[in-house]
């Protein structure tokens, strides 16, 4: 783990390291972890309404922010109700035992978060795993469900190994025909996949069809921490009664609740941001693919650049680093033998000049180690 003694963005000084250091692989999409205006948020509500709360939500731990960030959330993603967890790993450790029951059925993405899997794992619903984005997979799996109360289909809307988007228009098709609720993990997604920034169901156009959305206050949504789960107001009420990890843990900080709500502020006021990302990772997918990379995913600013082998993935993203570009790779068990990469992660703070000096280093380093001709 590197340690740097400064903030978070695309300039980084790293510990031991030099300075100006471009940071290619945080989740920091829109660039709001260091906007000067979702700090000042952050300083008036820790000033305003101090550093904690000593407590969980129900027993003395809500202000008023929280339930003003609650009703943002929900009004963001013109759902009816919002909930606000510590993580969005605790809002998935916290759903799927609160909803489902013996009787019931969850299908999920084999490919899903960790945190989605110990979510599921947690409830004792009967289990279905179905093969990545297979669709025919996903549809014999809801037939051998029928036979259970109620079922729900979970997955990733972006799925952050690989850049892909889940095939949310027909997973939702398919839950209409096999009578299913919808679920999707949007932590790769809230704040820039679509035209208004309001993800993968707004790309696909299926607002209207997924029933229950979580992501993470700890990614594009101004980097601090926190997550949630947004849908309708029973199912949140719910929550409420029965989520553990609502229930048994303490409530989010004043200063990263005042992150979260001025970066969703920024975000209903405008959609320059989103849209500045999506031309961004455009023009670092083509001219990477251009230079001969193979770039996984689609249209998505995770763009995975695959190598196969994890000693070059290895190699290659410390050269990367001795050029000022700070990427990972990532080989297996993180993802399956054969398919290391270096996960290069565009930011809408990204300069075009950041982004060519990239590419151009990423030649230059593959060359050097047979990556490319
Ligand atoms: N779901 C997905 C798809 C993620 O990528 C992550 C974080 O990496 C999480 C959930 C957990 O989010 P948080 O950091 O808010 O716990």
């Amino acid at each position: 783990e590197k340690t740097p003694p400064s903030r978070q963005g695309p300039p980084l000084r790293l510990a031991g390291g030099g300075a100006g250091i471009l940071n290619f692989c945080a989740n920091n999409y829109l660039g709001l972890s260091s906007h000067p205006e979702v700090i000042r948020a952050a300083v008036e509500a820790l000033e305003k309404f101090g550093a904690g709360l000593s407590s969980v939500r129900f027993i003395c731990g809500t202000q008023s922010i929280h339930k003003d960030l609650e009703e943002k959330i929900a009004r963001f993603h013109q759902r009816e109700d919002a909930i606000l967890y510590a993580s969005c790993f605790d809002a998935n450790a916290g759903i799927f035992e609160a909803l489902l029951t013996p009787e019931d059925a969850v299908l999920s993405d084999e490919l899903n978060h960790a945190s989605i899997i110990d979510g599921i794992r947690l409830c004792k619903a009967n289990k279905y795993r179905y093969k990545h984005m297979d669709m025919q997979d996903l549809e014999a799996k809801l037939q051998d469900a029928q036979k259970h109360r109620l079922r729900l289909v979970a997955t990733d809307g972006a799925f952050s190994m690989d850049g892909d988007i889940a095939p949310l228009r027909e997973i939702c098709q398919l839950a209409q025909k096999y009578d299913a609720l919808v679920f999707i993990d949007e932590c790769h997604a809230t704040g820039f996949l679509g035209p208004n920034g309001r993800g993968t169901d707004e790309l696909l156009g299926v607002m209207d069809k997924v029933t229950i959305i979580n992501s993470t206050l700890g990614k594009a949504l101004g980097g601090a921490a926190g997550g949630y789960t947004t849908g309708p107001k029973p199912l949140i009420d719910l929550l409420r009664q029965r989520s553990r990890p609502y229930l048994f843990s303490n409530s989010l900080p004043p200063a990263v609740v005042g992150c979260a709500s001025k970066a969703l502020d920024l975000l209903m006021e405008s959609n320059a941001i989103a849209q500045s990302m999506a031309a961004k990772t455009q023009r670092f997918r083509s001219k990477m693919t251009a230079a001969g990379f193979t770039i996984s995913g689609k249209d998505h600013p995770i763009c995975p650049v695959m190598l196969g082998d994890a000693r070059l993935a290895a190699v290659m993203a410390e050269d990367m680093l001795n050029r000022g570009i700070y990427v990972i790779g990532f080989s297996y068990p993180v993802v399956p033998k054969g398919k290391a990469r270096i996960r290069v992660q565009i930011s809408a703070v990204h300069s075009d000049e950041d982004i060519d000096h990239c590419v151009e280093a990423f030649t230059e380093v593959g060359r050097k180690h047979g990556a490319l001709p």
